[in-house]
């Protein structure tokens, strides 16, 4: 919508073309990233701050912004509507839609697979209790709802034997690594984690080696990762998808109580506690493993096996290699935005 100040600083034709602006510019978007404006310049920090998934997943606003005029260049109706000055003159007239102030210079594209103003404010009542006594999360009627739709996702998965390799790094030189130094820690040496608590073992294993690096933190050498196949069929609870489950569970999901990454060493991770309290839901309904989207910026997913103690008959190592393979092949750092 337009800002404002649009209908009294422009005159009639102009925000008459504004609100045209506003439907070229959503086609121009929506045919070329499939997105709508998500935030702007002026908001992207606090908006990132409460979705963090939407800024460090694939596709998301971290690749998906943009300058104005990069835009206007690869537009179609709004270059066959407006001259690019008068692009330039209208735009800031058009209204972020998560702050209300005018968009402009850059353009951010993205848009959460449900209405982010449905759920702010159950999110911040969630955080709040998290926060305060998360032994009594479930007295808040999110939880409540959360736990609801894992129960349900659950319900209709089924044991399989999944394809492929998944990946686990440590920081050891392959040469004298052994099954052993990948494997999970033992209780009296676990941490709380994002899917597991303190005391309670999990085995974190990461959809490629890529992401395995990032999900390390980058480590210097010597690093070596480990290639492990299932050996067993395995119920997984999909969440890595959250375009593709339900309106709660993806809010969660992207939201700063499941997806903020965490940097610090310290003890205080209320980060984790929403996603230890999905891990327990699951755990209940016989869920052997969790997958999910990596916090890590443009990685992709990592799965967890809730059960750490079932590592040895639930996986095989087929391999340990350094990593990067070789000396100087470290990935170039992606640009942030
Ligand atoms: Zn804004």
């Amino acid at each position: 919508m337009p800002t404002s100040g649009a209908s009294t600083e422009l005159n009639d034709e102009d925000y008459e073309r504004v609100n045209w602006l506003i439907q070229y510019l959503t086609d121009d978007l929506d045919s070329w990233l499939s997105s709508s404006i998500a935030c702007c310049d002026s908001c992207y920090d606090d908006y990132v701050s409460k979705w963090p998934l939407a800024h460090t997943r694939k596709g998301g606003l971290q690749y998906q912004n943009m300058p104005a005029e990069a835009f206007y260049d690869g537009s179609r109706r709004v270059r066959g509507f407006l001259s690019e000055t008068d692009f330039l003159r209208l735009l800031p007239y058009i209204a972020c839609p998560n702050c209300g102030d005018s968009i402009g210079p850059n353009l951010f594209a993205f848009e959460l697979p449900f209405d982010p103003a449905d759920f702010e404010e159950d999110l911040r009542s969630l955080g709040d209790i998290a926060r305060l006594a998360p032994f009594l999360v479930l007295t808040n009627s999110f939880a409540q709802a959360v736990k609801t739709e894992v129960e349900q996702l659950c319900s209709s998965i089924v044991a399989d034997l999944p394809s492929g390799h998944t990946f686990r790094g440590r920081s050891v030189d392959a040469g004298s690594a052994s099954a052993t130094d990948f494997g999970p820690p033992p209780r009296s040496k676990t941490r709380e984690g994002r899917y597991n608590h303190a005391g309670r073992p999990a085995l974190y294993l990461a959809e490629t080696s890529m992401t395995c690096w990032e999900e390390c933190r980058r480590p210097h050498p010597p690093f070596s990762i480990a290639t492990f196949v299932f050996t067993r069929p395995v119920k997984i609870l999909d969440l890595s998808e959250p375009d593709e489950i339900t309106e709660v569970m993806a809010a969660l999901m992207y939201s700063n109580l499941a997806a903020a990454p965490s940097d610090g060493e310290g003890w205080d991770r209320p980060e984790y506690v929403l996603t230890r309290f999905v891990a327990d839901c699951a755990r209940i309904a016989g869920i052997d493993a969790i997958q999910y989207s990596s916090t890590r910026p443009g990685s992709g997913a990592s799965l967890v096996l809730l059960d750490g103690s079932r590592f040895t008959d639930s996986v095989r190592i087929t391999g340990i290699e350094i990593f990067p393979p070789r000396k100087g092949d470290y990935p170039r750092r992606r640009a942030t935005a």
